[in-house]
């Protein structure tokens, strides 16, 4: 043992550290799916808080009060779902997979309504063939939102280039996107932020998904639980580009 060493005391902070503060470290904070309880990033789960009554709501903003549990939002984890949020909030919910996944799309597709309304009132959307295809020609074009009904739109040469990138999604018609910006109808939308176009981009990967869940449960309970069949007409406001 050095004389150094030895009369150093043992509280002398080291050079450059607070000792009342321990280093961060960047470590991202994983949390664990409640279906299949393996650890993920909080970006790839959703977030769900008990809503009373043996239910549950899916919380994608992530700002609701409360417990919240996370699940993948993939057909086979919504599936497990009604028996993994029983245990995390430790009472019976009695949602059908089918059920949750309906809500999922539903607050998915609100999602994606929020965030384009967010980024127009931020002049981070181009409206429309001319003003998208300017942002596509100035690289400024992050995420493409083409309506699923907007098959001319679809077809111009700048567009199918984006298409062919994969920096374009289908979602919404063309009534329902000119609606977030005061017209009549809208074909075309440019997101022009990166943060608002993956925002986006994930939020309607995650309305996919939710609707693949709502159909494979369907199908895997054709007969015995035929009320879902009457809500299929609130399904078309989310599908993948042809
Ligand atoms: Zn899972």
């Amino acid at each position: 043992m050095t004389r150094a060493s030895a009369t150093r005391p043992h509280t002398e902070p080291q050079p450059g550290v607070n000792p009342a503060r321990p280093p961060r470290v960047a470590k991202a904070r994983l949390r664990s799916c409640v279906a299949c309880r393996q650890k993920a990033a909080p970006e790839q789960l959703t977030r769900w808080v008990f809503a009373g009554s043996g239910s549950v709501l899916p919380d994608l903003g992530q700002g609701e009060f409360g417990r919240g549990a996370w699940l993948h939002p993939i057909p086979d984890c919504l599936r497990k779902a009604p028996g993994g949020f029983g245990r995390s909030f430790k009472t019976p919910i009695n949602s059908s997979p089918a059920e949750l996944a309906e809500l999922l799309g539903s607050a998915a597709d609100r999602r994606v309504v929020a965030l384009l309304a967010a980024a127009y009132r931020s002049r981070k959307l181009a409206v429309g063939r001319t003003a998208v295809e300017l942002e596509i020609e100035a690289d400024r074009c992050r995420l493409l939102l083409v309506a699923t009904d907007a098959k001319s739109a679809a077809r111009a040469t700048q567009v199918q280039k984006i298409v062919a990138a994969g920096g374009a999604v289908g979602w919404g018609t063309k009534e329902l996107l000119g609606g977030l910006v005061g017209r009549t109808e809208a074909g075309l939308l440019a997101v022009t932020d990166d943060g608002l176009a993956n925002a986006v981009k994930a939020t309607i990967a995650m309305a996919h998904s939710a609707r693949l869940a709502q159909s494979v449960a369907d199908s895997g309970a054709a007969g015995s639980r035929q009320r879902v069949s009457q809500r299929s007409d609130q399904k078309k406001s989310s599908t993948e580009v042809g």
